[in-house]
């Protein structure tokens, strides 16, 4: 595997590949691997003669400095994780190759969809993903682009920044890969302690529950239900919602046929975690 640390070499390497007309695919993360992240290196792999994957932690996407302080970094074992599943370039930039100092960051137009859900719990937060995803897709302009589910709505906003921005890159979202109990995986659940871990299987149960009692109860009910369960099992809930598939608006009639998301953001003790599924 090739690693470069210059947006420069990295532009210099991937021109070289499609000048021989290599098909490029994109997997941005944050580092901290685990089966999610290679399900969409996998997929990458399969659909593109070239796999690129970045691993930074965007300081600018964190609203909460502890949060980003104590995110898990683990990149001897990420780099050897990339290597066996055959990802063909990483891209390892710092912070300074990122962020020029006192750089006047751009702000994009993302209407509505940051305003709700994440947008309004984690102020700024994709402001900031947005500005790190643009740059990395100015230097590696892939064919494809590949992004998990479980981040359902930094999905809808890469789309959109993508829109705005006219970047001719088809968009691929892989499926929330989850531990056999259930609970998606994260690089946060490394955070969890053993009682932790235990519990935040909730997440999903509480999810399954909406999916199971939608057609039965109301919305609301279904909300409410979902909260006070994630509540007695200790969590502190940021929200749970039932939404329209594309544009994420929260539905409160559902005339049986609209497609919907349910979606949940909850504490357990310090660790925030997401997950969403399809109704
Ligand atoms: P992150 O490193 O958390 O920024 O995630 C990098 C990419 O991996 C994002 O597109 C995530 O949505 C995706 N991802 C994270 N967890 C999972 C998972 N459990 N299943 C599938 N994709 C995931």
């Amino acid at each position: 595997m090739i690693i470069k640390k210059k947006i420069k070499d990295l532009q210099e390497t991937v021109n070289g590949f499609k000048k021989n007309k290599k098909s490029v695919g994109f997997v941005p993360t944050m580092g901290a691997l685990h089966n999610g992240h290679l399900f969409l290196i996998n997929t990458c792999k399969r659909e593109n003669d070239i796999c690129i994957c970045s691993i930074f932690i965007n300081p600018a996407q964190f609203n909460n400095k502890t949060d980003f302080d104590k995110y898990p970094k683990t990149i001897e074992n990420d780099i050897a994780l990339l290597e066996g599943a055959g990802c063909d370039i990483l891209f390892l930039p710092d912070t300074a190759e990122m962020y020029a100092e006192n750089e006047q960051l751009l702000h994009y137009n993302l209407g509505f969809i940051e305003t709700i859900l994440e947008g309004q719990y984690r102020p700024g937060h994709f402001q900031g993903i947005c500005i790190i995803v643009d740059k990395l897709l100015a230097a590696v302009l892939p064919r494809l682009l590949y992004l998990g589910r479980k981040d359902y709505q930094q999905c809808m906003v890469i789309q959109k920044m993508m829109d705005l921005k006219k970047y001719e890159i088809q968009l691929h979202i892989c499926d929330t890969v989850r531990e056999p109990d259930g609970l998606a995986m994260s690089s946060r659940n490394m955070r969890l302690n053993t009682e932790e871990r235990k519990q935040a299987v909730s997440i999903i149960i509480s999810l399954k529950n909406i999916q199971q009692t939608l057609a039965a109860v109301n919305i609301e009910v279904a909300k409410k239900e979902a909260i006070h369960y994630l509540q007695q099992k200790g969590f502190k809930v940021d929200y749970v919602e039932i939404a329209d598939t594309i544009t994420l608006q929260p539905v409160i009639h559902w005339d049986g046929k609209q497609p919907l998301i349910a979606l949940v953001a909850a504490y357990i003790n310090e660790v925030r975690l997401i997950d969403n599924i399809a109704l």
